[in-house]
Order: structure tokens, then sequence, then C-alpha cells
């Protein structure tokens, strides 16, 4: 049985459609990753699923029971839910066991104080449960934010963009932790991000929602190698676009035939390839050989890879200006001729929209 089920919301704010029908449930122990653009309705989504937002229409379902339909509302606080947001929402003048004792109203004194101070013992922060949150970092102030949600053990968390007030390099240590936390936990997760590269690192299952719709829902794995659509396919880094024709369910690029055998003869297509689909080798007079030429405009070393910018003959007059990516260091120099294979595993067909 899932631990969160929506169903079917639909929300909007005055005339603006905010959110249209989505489904999406979470299995307990699972974390699932919202993710989308600024304003696509992620939180409005996640604060529906909390009952912080009053339903419009559809349903919000945990371990079975209907919290939220045309006739339940049951309020936030007796949801089960542990909520963690992106500015914290610590009570500044609580201290820090105070706020992590919050959600543990309902139980004795003693149990109170020794789950709360348990709370924080698995957030490495019970050295500072006197303290108050303004004394503490970005970084503490998250890890007890989130011991305050995770006290009460809750069935389901809800945590809307946890980390974005945190510096790049805080951040990525309070990620690691927050993951290996809820997963220890095995409450439910419903995380909100924009963050592409976040919600690969986080999540089981990566919903992408885009102008209040769920576009794609599946493992990182799925949406990398299988995106549903150009939207998807370029989350995940800027991607080089070529347009073509479907002939005998292919369509012909500089590097040989991509399949498309699901869209008819004459179908204009874009085809998708990101940067390190493009596979770059010496050039050894490729003549009478499948590989095909490129020859190379600049290269960039970025750290872990390095951006190579090609410009590929296409035998019709004007060179294509590509970006293939390579694993560590590989800086060819301008001008040199290199030959490329193209990994199909990272090649995307889809109707055109933007060639034309
Ligand atoms: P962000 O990451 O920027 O928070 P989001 O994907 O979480 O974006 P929402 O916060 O759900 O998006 O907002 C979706 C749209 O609804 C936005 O255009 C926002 O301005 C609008 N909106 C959100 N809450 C309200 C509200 N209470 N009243 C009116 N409009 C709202």
């Amino acid at each position: 049985m899932s631990a969160l089920l929506l169903e079917n919301i639909s929300h909007g704010f005055g005339d603006l459609r905010v959110v249209e029908d989505l489904t999406l449930s979470i299995e307990p122990g699972e974390l699932v990753c919202l993710l989308g653009p600024s304003g696509c309705g992620k939180t409005t989504a996640l604060r529906i699923a909390a009952g912080l937002e009053a339903l419009q229409a559809g349903r919000v379902t945990m371990s079975g029971r209907p919290v939220a339909d045309a006739e339940a509302d049951v309020p936030p606080e007796e949801r089960n839910v542990g909520l963690v947001f992106q500015d914290f929402a610590l009570f500044p003048h609580l201290s820090v066991l105070e706020n992590v004792a919050f959600g543990l109203r309902r139980r004795a004194a003693g149990d109170r104080e020794r789950r709360a101070r348990a709370a924080l013992r698995q957030v490495d922060m019970e050295g500072s449960a006197t303290v108050y949150p303004h004394t503490l970092s970005g970084g503490q102030q998250q890890r007890v934010a989130l011991a305050r949600a995770l006290a009460p053990e809750p069935h389901v968390m809800l945590l809307d963009e946890p980390f974005s007030g945190l510096d790049t390099q805080l951040r990525g240590q309070v990620r690691d932790q927050t993951l290996h936390l809820l997963k220890a936990s095995g409450a439910a997760t419903l995380m909100v991000t924009h963050d592409p590269e976040e919600a690969m690192f986080m999540a089981d299952r990566i919903a992408v929602m885009r102008a209040g719709r769920l576009l794609q829902v599946g493992r990182p794995e799925e949406l990398y190698y299988a995106p549903a659509d150009p939207f998807v396919a370029g989350l995940f880094g800027e991607i080089n676009r070529l347009c073509g024709a479907v002939s005998g369910g292919e369509v012909s690029t500089p590097f040989g035939q991509v399949a498309a055998p699901a869209l008819g003869d004459g179908t204009e297509v874009e085809v998708l390839i990101r940067p390190e689909a493009l596979r770059l080798g010496p050039d050894k007079g490729s003549h009478g050989s499948d590989r095909s030429r490129a020859t190379v405009l600049a290269s960039r070393l970025l750290g872990r890879t390095s951006l190579v910018h090609l410009a590929v003959g296409t035998g019709a007059g004007q060179d294509l200006h590509l970006r293939a990516r390579m694993a560590g260091r590989f800086l060819p120099a301008e001008n040199e001729p290199l030959a490329v294979d193209l990994d199909l595993s990272q090649t995307f067909v889809f109707p055109n929209t933007k060639c034309g």
C-alpha cells in the first residue's frame, strides 16, 4: 500500500492553473523527488499533500486513509507527516531541544525528551541541545529542522527545497547525511527541488513536472536514458540538437543513421545528442571507415571533464557546431581533425518542435 497517494490533483489560484491532474504514489521507504522549473506547481502539490493548502480537486490518501477529498479534510498536525522547508522554519524563541520536542507534545514528558535527544543524536547535534537556533550555522539549522521533522517518526516526510539555503560545499555534505537519515527512517519522502543533479543524487524515482503537469515519472536512469520528451532529455545538462526527417524508420545524421521506428516516413524530427554521446578519437584518415570526422574549434578543461567544441560537416554547405564532453583531460588543439563515434544510448529522436 502506498504511504502517500496523490490522485488527480488539480489546483488554481484565481484564473491561474497551477496543478493539472497530478497523480503520484510513494511507497514506504521510497524517496521521490518532484523536479521542475520555478513556478511549475511543485510547492503547491507538496502543500496540498501536507494539508497546508486546501484541496480543490482530487484526493490525497496516506497509508490507505483518505486525508483530503470531497469528504475528508484531516488537518496537517493529524496527518503523521514531517515537514522541512527551505528556510528551516525553526522557532527562534525555543532552544534546539525544545524545537525538536515541539512535535512530540502528545508524549509523556520523559519520553518526549528522550526521543528529542535521540533525534538530535541522529543528526550529530545533541551537543547543541540548549542553544538557540540563531547561534547555529545554516547547515546545523538544517540538521535540527530534519531532526524535528523525523522525531515523531512520521510515515511521510515532505521536504521543500531543503538544501537551497546552504552554500555549495555544505550542500553536498548535508544532502548526503539527509539521504541516509531519510532512508534509515523508513518514511516515504516527497522532496521538491528544481535542481536535476540534486534529484539524481537523492531520488529513488523522479517525477518531472512542467507547467502544472507531470511529464515523466521514473528511476533516474530511466529519465536519463529514456526521456519521454525533449524537455526531460534537456534537464540533465546542455544537449546538441540536429534537425532531420524520417526515411525508412531512420534519420540520417553526420554520424550515421539513427533509428526512429515509431515515426512515419517524412516526419520532421529533432535528434538530441548528449555531449557525452560524441566519443572522440584520433583521426587516422578515416577514408573507408564509417567513423565520422569533425574539426576542433576549441577545447576546455572543466575539471572532471573536458568540453570540446566541434565543427562537423553536413555535406550541405554550413558546418554544424556541436559540443562533446570527454572524461578527464582531453584537450585537442584548435583545427585538429578527430574521428567521432556516436553512442546511440544517449541519442534521442522526437517529432520536431524546434526545427523548421
Ligand atoms: P518555486 O520553486 O519557485 O517555489 P514551484 O514549482 O514550487 O516554484 P509554486 O510555488 O507551486 O511553484 O507556484 C506555482 C504558481 O502558483 C506560481 O506562479 C506562483 O506564483 C503561484 N502561487 C503559489 N501560491 C500562490 C498563492 N497562495 N496565491 C496566488 N498564487 C500563488
